[in-house]
């Protein structure tokens, strides 16, 4: 069985196709700037050169147009002919109440992913668009949608309701879903492999940390807290996200600086986070280069990201009762040995320890903790896109 594994965001589209009888990747790629003058298509045969396919990409249809083109192409190409695509995967941002766990895409689902638009505007329309690309270019395939919401759809109540009026979660739905969901699912169950229990007997504290970053509470497989809330900008201080910041600063910003609802709202997503406290950049490999050349602020950006992470951990180890083991994942968890240290070092007083031998060590699933120590250290690369492909199939053979 061939699953195609779509990820449309406004103006980009990532896909892989797998060949799920050995879960290998055929091929994946890339489409950049939809919509937008200097459109392309990246695409990476998994036993051919790679391709690079500029085009005018004016839509998400002509998007999944190219990638069909190019993964049936006769030199680049790794099938013969769409047929052999059995059903196409889809990440989907928000599933608000409604969705629980991965479903297939029906009309029903369509019309409830149209209400889950007011909750994340700039993420939900895109996902729609790939999917109905997908229904037109590949009629009777199955489709199926993965929500970065549904894991943590287990949260309690006391864990997901804010400080607010109860009626404003009753009349609109204002509470904490949390994101990155499939990859705390991925990590949370390769560690309880990793450390030979059944996922049901183990405490995990999951630290997400890319450009957008939330950590999350898992207790015997089931989220029971996580640091992202009603939108992702909630939670740890991100790549250009406040995350938790006091409310009252929003009121006081607007006023002082003239701005209205869209430009706060931007301002909080696009020019805070570290960014903002650095002034250098959102990405953490420039700021580590500058903070490593003496820059103050570049080193106060990386201080306050581990501090918060640091402070959610302890939280987690007090909502979890004890934790079992501590997971890093993403793009920064997997890759900064520096930052891993910078938020494991003081945490002995939870019985673990981190082995700053084990811990120079990027992008492989590893133990970093010392050895015997009570509460594991573990970094886990994250699949979200292993996971679609996974509940795809396994929902398209029910
Ligand atoms: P993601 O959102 O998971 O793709 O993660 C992107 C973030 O990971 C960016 O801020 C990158 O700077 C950071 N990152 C990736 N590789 C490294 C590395 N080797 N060292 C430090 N940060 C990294």
């Amino acid at each position: 069985m061939k699953v195609l594994v779509v990820n449309c965001g406004s103006s980009s589209l990532k896909y892989q196709l797998f060949d799920m009888t050995d879960e290998s990747v055929l091929a994946k790629g890339l489409v950049e700037r939809i919509g937008i003058d200097g459109s392309v298509l990246k695409h990476e045969p998994a036993s051919k050169d790679k391709v690079v396919i500029n085009a005018d990409i004016k839509n998400h249809s002509i998007a999944i147009k190219l990638v069909t083109e190019a993964l049936t192409d006769k030199n680049h190409g790794v099938i013969t002919d769409m047929t052999e695509i059995s059903a196409v995967g889809h990440r989907v941002v928000h599933g608000a109440e409604k969705f629980a766990s991965s479903v297939l895409i029906t009309t029903e689902v369509m019309q409830a992913l149209e209400e889950c638009i007011e909750m994340a505007p700039l993420h939900n329309p895109p996902n729609i668009l790939g999917i109905n690309a997908c229904a037109e270019l590949m009629p009777g395939v199955d489709q199926v949608g993965v929500f970065d919401t549904a894991f943590h759809q287990t949260m309690p109540k006391h864990a997901f309701i804010y400080g607010l009026p109860y009626e404003a979660y009753e009349k609109y739905r204002i509470r904490r879903y949390g994101f990155h969901g499939t990859s705390h699912r991925f990590v949370s169950k390769v560690a309880a492999d990793m450390m030979g229990k059944d996922i049901k007997d183990v405490k995990l504290i999951t630290c997400h940390l890319g450009n957008g970053s939330s950590v999350a509470a898992v207790d015997g497989g089931k989220c029971i807290d996580t640091s992202m809330g009603l939108t992702p900008l909630e939670g740890l201080v991100m790549g250009t996200r406040c995350g938790d910041i006091d409310p009252a600063i929003l009121p006081i910003l607007m006023k002082k600086e003239g701005m209205d609802a869209d430009q706060i709202d931007e301002y909080i997503n696009k020019k805070c986070g570290v960014l903002g406290i650095s002034g250098v950049s959102s990405d953490f490999r420039d700021i580590e280069g500058a903070a490593h050349e003496g820059n103050k602020r570049a080193q106060l950006a990386l201080d306050l990201f581990a501090y918060r992470v640091k402070k959610y951990i302890g939280s987690y180890a007090a909502a979890l009762n004890g934790v079992d083991a501590i997971v890093f994942t993403a793009g920064l968890g997997e890759n900064s040995s520096s930052m891993r240290e910078a938020i494991c070092t003081g945490l002995e007083y939870l019985g673990t320890k981190i082995d700053t031998v084990k811990n120079n060590v990027r992008g492989k699933a590893t133990e970093i903790s010392v050895d015997g120590a009570k509460v594991k250290l573990f970094i886990i690369p994250t699949n979200e896109e292993l996971v679609i492909a996974r509940d795809t199939k396994e929902i398209c053979a029910k």
